[in-house]
């Protein structure tokens, strides 16, 4: 077996390849480290054949659906899971054959309704199920301290004890552990009952993650993150800088357009001399009356830039071939002390 764990954060994901037929499973990717496990995969000679996700991950972003669809293979989760991406869903006692390796389908439901625990050979990807000295929280959506109870006591830990245990989720920096070992020692297992467990768990007092909306969202849309949104749009249109723009607003230079993609009251407190309005929010409603030549230059602005960005890039795609977004917004260009006018669009 060619094995590769990388950390993220905390966040753990495996290449697992089989040495005789190259072919590869990744586990649990993640949105930052999609050049790592194609270099990985290339560099061990591994060709990846599948993409599994052991859960819908509340606390970062999925990697899946780029990686599979960068190496043609499918993404594959629990048949609980409420993604509308998948392209393999599984059901426990399913297998996933990789090579000569056989990765057993556990349905471990807790952390999430659609979590699972993967088999394979020595060792068990226990995803967000059972962590080192730790489990996944159950009080996320989806989430169910009982079910954690019988997918842990009835399920994972009724397989062999001596094997090892890759959580998707480490932040001590341990690689991995025993089922026997965290059997005898992880807090969270040295319950009497489950009354005890339910208890445990409803009393951690966790704080919620950070991006837990917009992770959710992205993990169970198969979309992009806002980040990557913003990134695209970006590549997709030039900047004119502030200094550029602050010459041409007072030589008065005819075929220029400031467009000032805020709301109405932001416009009214303060806007670059000449800008017209149109709020970002009514663009692609109101550009054929407010934009009539579409021949023009246009510079978007905004309060921080990333709307304005946003902003021309739509007109780019709409045909307005010489939108340009301001190379920062209007708080950097008070800041630089350029002028402004205050009062309604004319
Ligand atoms: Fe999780």
């Amino acid at each position: 077996m060619i094995f590769e764990q990388v950390a993220t954060n905390g966040c753990q994901s495996y290449l697992v390849g089989c040495g005789e037929t190259c072919a590869a499973v990744v586990i649990d990717p993640e949105a930052t480290q999609v050049d790592r496990y194609l270099a990985l995969a290339a560099r061990d000679g591994l060709r990846i054949r599948y993409v599994v996700d052991t859960h819908t991950h509340a606390d970062h972003f999925s990697a899946s659906h780029v990686l599979a669809s960068k190496v043609g293979a499918p993404v594959v989760m629990h048949r609980a899971s409420g993604a509308p991406t998948v392209d393999m869903r599984v059901d426990d006692g399913d297998c996933l054959i990789v090579g000569k390796l056989r990765l057993q389908v556990l349905h471990t439901p807790g952390h999430t309704r659609d979590s699972m625990c993967l088999v394979a050979a020595d060792r068990v990807f226990t995803g967000d199920t059972l962590l080192i000295g730790g489990t996944g929280r159950t009080d996320l959506p989806t989430g169910d301290s009982s079910a954690l109870y019988d997918s842990l006591f009835g399920k994972l830990l009724a397989l062999d004890p001596a094997l090892q245990v890759y959580p998707a989720h480490e932040y001590k920096g341990r690689a991995s552990t025993t089922l026997g070992e965290e059997r005898a020692t992880n807090p969270r297992l040295q319950v009497r009952d489950r009354a005890e467990f339910i208890a445990l768990m409803a009393n951690l007092n966790l704080g919620m993650p950070t991006h837990i909306t917009e992770a959710l969202r992205t993990n169970l849309s198969g979309g992009k993150t806002v980040a990557q949104m913003l990134a695209e749009a970006a590549a997709s249109v030039p900047f004119m800088t502030m200094a550029q723009l602050k010459a041409r607003v007072e030589s008065g230079d005819a075929d220029l357009v400031v467009l000032d993609v805020r709301e109405r009251d932001e416009y009214r407190a303060g806007h670059i001399p000449g800008a017209q309005l149109l709020p970002r929010g009514q663009l692609e409603l109101r550009v054929n009356k407010e934009l009539p030549d579409p021949t023009r230059r246009i510079v978007t602005c905004c309060e921080l830039g990333r709307i304005s960005t946003l902003a021309a890039a739509t007109l780019r795609q709409m045909g307005f071939q010489r939108a340009t977004a301001l190379d920062g917004g209007m708080q950097a260009w008070r800041e630089a002390g350029y002028p402004t006018r205050s009062g309604e669009a004319p």
